[in-house]
């Protein structure tokens, strides 16, 4: 006989949990699928971002910046360190540590809202049930409920030129999970998970070369902020390869060759180990019994309207597995959205304008709304303000002067459409930018706003009054 719920989740990652939590909130009887089997061999729970994702690659910067500052900050401050050293596997161990911790702590949230957590495989049939397959059996059962969340994240794309190995050719799992430093690192994408693995590589003392098929780094991001970030990515010694295209790869014993060409010329990269990075696709393994009738999109992603709502009445998806930025925050928000639409009715449509992204190299990068070329080529008039962090009295103060603000604003009305970051803090900084965006603050507003001095948040004020030609401290 079916187990009957209000609400079954499959994929318990940051789209999926939150779902659980919010639903659980307001009183649905929750359970969450999720066949997450951890490093130790245990079931967690936190999906790609708390596993191996955003946590993993946090910690590891993290730490790698403490030890490159170690190395060349602290002499400055008249701070003196006899001789840093690295030692990898104290540095895993911390990493995995804060793993655990993370993931456990979701599982106590779930205990404590009473949210069933089953650990397995989960499959959607027709009629709102889903198939649970737990670890370890092969045989399933079958769950009745009035809607289904489909949370099912995404997972690495595959390159036929690079087929992963698991030792000498990773995944940016793998990569995350290295026991001691490469020497040479090759990187085949330089997005951003490649940027953030090759920023930590090369802290900890690898010859990294990252290899970009498009022409420019960071094509997503505002053309300023991407040329800036070349420019300090190759003062930090990252070898940048843009049009860079690998037409195959041979592993030996000692090293991967990379064969790769840039317009008409082939080129050779030997490297101890190579990382393909080159982007992530929903992951719909064995989701979903062909009978049930999930639409997909044209990109491969499960079709939902604004509200997250598939094609079939009472089931939704979210997250990574649906349109959109490949973002944590963006898949909880939406977990929350699907989760008031369920109880209550009331249809929330996530508003995806001022999603903020972050790249956490050194500077950090961070950017909500539009690029001054995306405005641009959609003839929007705009004027723009920057700030050079190379101004503010903070930022000196921290050793952090590199890198900028930049504050883009509608001509006619003043409203902001963009900001974009590179330097110190930014993940932090565009906090206020999204807050003004979700207001449909004007330039003005933020030029009119106190902020504290000596603060890095005064860049964002020198920028917005740069729209107006009037920032002080602008040399
Ligand atoms: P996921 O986190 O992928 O979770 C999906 C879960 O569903 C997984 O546990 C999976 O095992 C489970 N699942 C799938 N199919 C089934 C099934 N049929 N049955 C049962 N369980 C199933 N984003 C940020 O916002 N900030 C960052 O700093 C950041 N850093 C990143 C660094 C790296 C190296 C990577 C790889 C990603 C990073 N991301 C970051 C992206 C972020 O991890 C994803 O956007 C986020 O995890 C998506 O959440 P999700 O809940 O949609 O899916």
């Amino acid at each position: 006989m079916s187990e009957r719920y209000d609400v079954v989740i499959i994929g318990a990652g940051p789209a999926g949990y939150t779902a659980a939590i919010r639903c659980a909130q307001l009183g649905l009887q929750t359970a969450c699928i999720d066949k997450w089997i951890a490093a130790d061999g245990r079931p967690a729970l936190g999906g790609t971002c708390l596993n191996a994702g955003c946590i993993s690659s946090k910690a590891l910067l993290d730490s790698s910046e403490l030890y490159q500052r170690a190395q060349k900050e602290f002499a400055e401050h008249g701070i003196k360190v006899e001789q840093a050293g690295v030692d990898v596997t104290a540095m895993q161990a911390r990493k995995d540590r804060l793993v655990h911790r993370l993931t456990a702590n979701i599982a106590a949230l779930f205990e404590d809202r009473q949210i069933k957590w089953l650990p397995g495989h989960g499959r959607l049939l027709e009629d709102n049930r889903v198939e649970f397959t737990p670890h370890g059996l092969d045989r399933p059962e079958i769950l009745a409920a009035k809607s289904v969340v489909l949370a099912s994240g995404s997972q690495p794309m595959e390159l036929g030129a690079a087929p992963i190995d698991g030792e000498r050719v990773v995944d940016s799992t793998g990569a995350l999970s290295f026991q001691e430093v490469p020497q040479r690192l090759g990187i085949i994408g330089a997005g951003v998970i490649g940027v953030e693995l090759g920023s930590v590589w090369t802290r900890l003392g690898a010859k990294v070369t990252l290899l970009e098929a498009q022409d420019t780094l960071l094509p997503m991001a505002d053309i300023t902020i991407s040329q800036e970030a070349y420019k300090q990515f190759k003062d930090q010694g990252l070898d940048i390869r843009l049009g860079a295209r690998v037409v195959s790869t041979r592993v030996s014993s000692k090293q991967v060759t990379v064969c790769y060409r840039i317009g008409e010329k082939e080129y050779e990269l030997e490297v101890d180990k190579l990382v393909v990075a080159v982007g992530r696709q929903p992951c719909l393994d064995n989701l979903f019994a062909l009978e049930a009738g999930l639409l997909l999109d044209e990109r491969g992603f499960i079709h939902v309207d604004e509200y997250g709502t598939t094609n079939l009445p009472g089931v939704y998806a979210v997250g990574d597995v649906v349109r959109g930025p490949m973002l944590a925050h963006k898949g909880s928000q939406e977990g929350i959205a699907v989760a008031e639409t369920i109880a209550e009715g009331k249809k929330t449509a996530v508003k995806r304008n001022s999603i903020p992204w972050v790249i956490y190299t050194e500077p950090e990068i961070a950017w909500a709304g539009r690029t001054e070329q995306a405005l641009r080529d959609a003839d929007i008039d705009v004027r723009v303000g920057t700030f050079y962090f190379a101004d503010s009295a903070r930022a000196n103060v921290m050793s952090g002067s590199k890198g900028l603000v930049k504050i883009i604003a509608d001509a006619m009305t003043d409203q902001i459409l963009g900001v974009h970051i590179i330097g110190p803090w930014a993940s932090e900084l565009i906090a206020e930018a999204v807050l003004a965006m979700e207001f449909a603050a004007s330039s003005e507003d933020l030029a009119r706003t106190i902020h504290a001095y000596p603060s890095l948040a005064e860049a964002l004020h020198e920028a917005a009054l740069d729209v107006d030609n009037r920032a002080i401290h602008k040399i």
